[in-house]
């Protein structure tokens, strides 16, 4: 491909523009042509109305070789999809009887009675490619216009769904000669602010090929780069380069890639230490111990937690959060201590946290008064802690 391949979506349906139905077919499409390397420049919806179906297909066409068309496939006469397409290639519906059959066959097969308007689902566009539709009875179809395709899809997700992976994506890879490969790796960084890490990977941000970009979390930022090629080879190399320069710029911050979380990054390092952790916690709904426990599946690394209720607030709680993760080290048998409190005062909210090692006592201790929801203020301190207990890990390796 020299030119690159772009393509448009047009979903259908009265209850997409009532906000009854979300558009979520659009979404899912572009997220699949994106890894062909297929780029949506645009999406439409589209109530059952013939002349404006018309004007986005055209409009549509006109701009992208690939044009997608989702719902209004029904027997119904609010289903305006099958006269629209024609329409707007100008082009006759017609009966096709083979497509009958198929429908006929379908209904049979399902034991359910076939209306006589179930007979309007045969006819397409002129010259149309018919699609078989072998879970639903809304058969789909594909018009080749010169060296475009406007690709007729059910509405229903599940239907869409089948179409476009088993017979859709084959005939785009086919028709347009798409070899391309695509890959994401994602690089997990804790302790380090969305800003900070920008300044320092911003010239990887620009490249155009791996796309890389940030994404932001309670505390967790996540790199992902996207590299396309002519091989699997080329696109390992190509995120390769990304990731070394990546590593060499954020250094420790960067704590695991792709699935691992901060939980499973410090239960993986624990367990190789063969060393154990235990959590204090309050007002946080025990989330850093459930996600310390659901790492450490069948594992000894997480060995409990003490959930109790912390009432002060802002800066008196750095001193409460040392107590506590103090006295539980020379209580309980753990070579590391986290806790993560939570409190609240109206709209303000703090969370407290810190760390406790056998070998060295109090590691680390920190506050931070916030304005958001008590939940993610819960996230963000579990993860402040295991990301202080992590930059330790890395140091003392
Ligand atoms: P059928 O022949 O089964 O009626 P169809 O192609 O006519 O298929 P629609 O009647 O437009 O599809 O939609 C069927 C159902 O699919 C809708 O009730 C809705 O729940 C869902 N749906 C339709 N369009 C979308 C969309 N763009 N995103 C998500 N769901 C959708
Ligand atoms: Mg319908």
């Amino acid at each position: 491909m020299s030119e690159k391949l772009t393509a448009q979506i047009v979903a259908i349906g009265t209850e997409l523009l009532l906000g009854n139905t979300v558009d979520t077919n659009s979404a899912y499409i572009a997220k699949e042509l994106g890894k062909q390397g297929i780029l949506v420049k645009g999406v439409a919806v589209e109530g059952d109305d013939q002349s404006r179906i018309v004007s986005a297909l055209q409009k549509a066409l006109s701009e992208s070789a690939v044009v997608f068309t989702t719902g209004g496939l029904g027997p119904t006469v609010d289903d305006k999809t099958r006269s629209s397409v024609a329409a707007a290639v100008g082009r006759e519906l017609i009966f096709d009887e083979d497509l009958l059959k198929q429908i006929e066959a379908r209904f049979a097969k399902f034991k359910r009675k076939m209306k006589p308007n179930n007979a309007t689902q045969a006819y397409i566009p002129a010259n149309a490619i018919a699609l078989e539709n072998p879970v639903g009875t809304a058969p789909c179809f594909i018009v080749e216009e010169g060296d475009k395709a406007l690709i007729s899809l059910p509405g229903v997700p599940r239907e869409m769904k089948y179409m476009l992976h088993n017979v859709v994506i084959p005939y785009l890879r086919k028709r347009y000669n798409i070899n391309q490969v695509l890959k994401t790796k994602t690089l997990h960084v804790v302790g380090m602010g969305e800003s900070d890490i920008d300044s320092r990977i911003s010239h990887l941000e620009e490249l155009e090929n791996p796309i890389v970009g940030l994404g932001a979390h309670a505390g967790v930022v996540d790199i992902r780069i996207t590299a396309s090629g002519d091989s699997e080879a080329e696109v390992d190399q190509l995120i390769a380069d990304v990731e070394t320069e990546a590593r060499a710029q954020l250094g420790e911050a960067i704590y695991g890639e792709d699935g691992e979380t901060p939980a499973d990054a410090v239960i993986r390092m624990l367990r190789a230490r063969q060393q154990t952790i235990y959590a204090v916690e309050s007002g946080t709904a025990s989330l850093l111990a459930s996600r310390l426990a659901a790492a450490d599946v069948g594992g000894e690394t997480f060995v409990g937690a003490d959930l109790g209720a912390t009432k002060v607030h802002g800066s008196q709680l750095e001193p409460v959060v040392e107590a506590l993760v103090t006295s539980k080290g020379t209580t309980v048998n753990a070579d590391f201590v986290c806790a993560n409190v939570v409190t609240s005062e109206g709209k303000d909210v703090s969370y407290g946290t810190a760390v406790w090692t056998k070998a060295s006592g109090l590691l680390y201790s920190h506050h931070t008064d916030v304005s958001a929801n008590a939940a993610y203020v819960s996230s963000w301190g579990a993860n402040a802690c295991m990301a202080r207990l992590l930059k330790y890990l890395r140091e003392v390796s």
